[in-house]
């Protein structure tokens, strides 16, 4: 495996683009190729727990390629260097990071760091000529997310945001099975996503640098899989939201927030995001033909999951792996995954977000246009 990974590397090459040669040439098998195209080089802006995973998690990509690294802490600098031989010319910090513009070795930025810097950062970034890859959720409300939508058209680079479960062979099963009709007219989704939230003091507890609470956070698992699972775009919703720890939860941040969705269908989901309470990552969703259950649905996986049919038994592949090489493709060769994870996409979840928000605190339904 080592060597085989050491010969890929070697094969890296620019993000201008190489044939894929093996598509031509009859003395590779499809399976055994080694791949020759395009490499995705990505620096990763914020070292933080996620960060270290999509990093971990790109060691195996073969279609992209950890290069750089943005952070404020040279220590974590110094270390991440010597653990995936970072060169010194693309490290950055966040007062200089503008200059990655004239650092041809790296095409595309990861932000990876608390949900109110995004903005700034991924337009920074976009100004800089380089793609944005940005964590969910991409902003902190639908105003936010249009400006980087634009900025990102006007400076003519992808944005993408990291909706990993896009690529994930269950889920996708799943899509593939509601798109073939094998649950006939889907009818309901039901969306739990939530965990205890620990430290009080962490930045996801924090209004200005988290946007929000749990719905930022985890909630929007459930609003994403709605409409991935059903296949349509909401035109309501209704809210209610429950605090029972105001001192941990403060004005902004909500704790526990359900909600319902409706679709032009018919089809409605009824979904549940919260910070306190245990082990909550479970979708369901029946039609009149059939039904299918996963739990957990959206955590790191194994996702787990059966149908009416039996067992989803798609095999589990590390969902960052899958993501970069499915984003390094989408860049270099436009191919998208089934469902799109682009600026635009990740914009209609923050516009759903906006009207739960407002939905919960005037006890009104609100209407969505996407
Ligand atoms: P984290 O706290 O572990 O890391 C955040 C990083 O940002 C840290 O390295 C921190 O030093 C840095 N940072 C820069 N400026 C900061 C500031 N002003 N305040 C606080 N930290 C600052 O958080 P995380 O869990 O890595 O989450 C980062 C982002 O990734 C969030 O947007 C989160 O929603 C997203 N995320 C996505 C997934 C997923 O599965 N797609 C999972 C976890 C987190």
């Amino acid at each position: 495996m080592g060597s085989r990974r050491n010969f890929l590397e070697k094969l890296t090459v620019s993000a201008v683009g190489l044939p894929l040669l093996y598509h031509s040439n009859p003395l590779f098998a499809a399976s055994e190729a080694p791949y020759q195209g395009p490499v995705l080089k990505v620096a990763i802006m914020g070292l933080g727990s996620y960060g270290t995973r999509v990093a971990e998690a790109m060691k195996d990509c073969k279609r992209a390629k950890l290069v750089g690294v943005i952070s404020g802490t040279p220590s974590k600098i110094k270390d991440w260097q010597a653990k995936y031989d970072i060169p010194k010319k693309n490290c950055y910090n966040y007062e200089n990071f503008d200059a990655i513009k004239d650092n041809k070795d790296i095409d595309a930025v990861y932000v990876i760091t608390p949900n109110g810097l995004h903005k700034d950062q991924s337009i920074r970034v976009a100004k800089a000529g380089k793609h944005v890859i940005c964590e969910k959720p991409m902003a902190v409300n639908a105003d936010e997310a249009q400006e980087m939508v634009d900025a990102c058209k006007a400076a003519k680079v992808h944005l993408l945001i990291g909706y990993r479960m896009h690529y994930e062979p269950k889920t996708v099963e799943v899509i593939k099975m509601r798109q073939n009709g094998e649950f006939g007219k889907v009818k309901f989704f039901q969306g739990q996503s939530g965990f205890t939230i620990g430290d009080p003091s962490q930045w996801r507890l924090n209004k200005e640098l988290a946007g929000g609470g749990a719905m930022m956070d985890i909630g929007i698992y459930s609003i994403n899989g709605a409409r991935y699972m059903l296949g349509e775009e909401p035109i309501w919703v209704t809210a209610q939201e429950t605090k029972t720890d105001p001192i941990k939860f403060k004005e902004g941040v909500d704790e526990t927030i359900q909600f319902q969705l409706g679709f032009p269908s018919g089809a409605v989901a009824n979904c549940l995001s919260t910070y306190n309470m245990s082990h909550l990552d479970r979708f369901f969703m029946t039609g009149s033909e059939g039904w299918v259950e996963m739990q957990p649905s959206t955590g790191y996986g194994p996702i787990k999951g059966r149908t009416h049919k039996g067992e989803l038994n798609q095999s589990h592949t590390t969902h960052q792996t899958l993501q970069m090489d499915g984003m390094s493709q989408l860049i270099f060769e436009g191919v998208q995954p089934i469902v799109p994870l682009d600026g635009e996409e990740g914009l209609k979840d923050m516009k759903i977000i906006d009207a739960i928000y407002e939905a919960a605190e005037t006890g009104e339904k609100v209407a969505i246009s996407l």
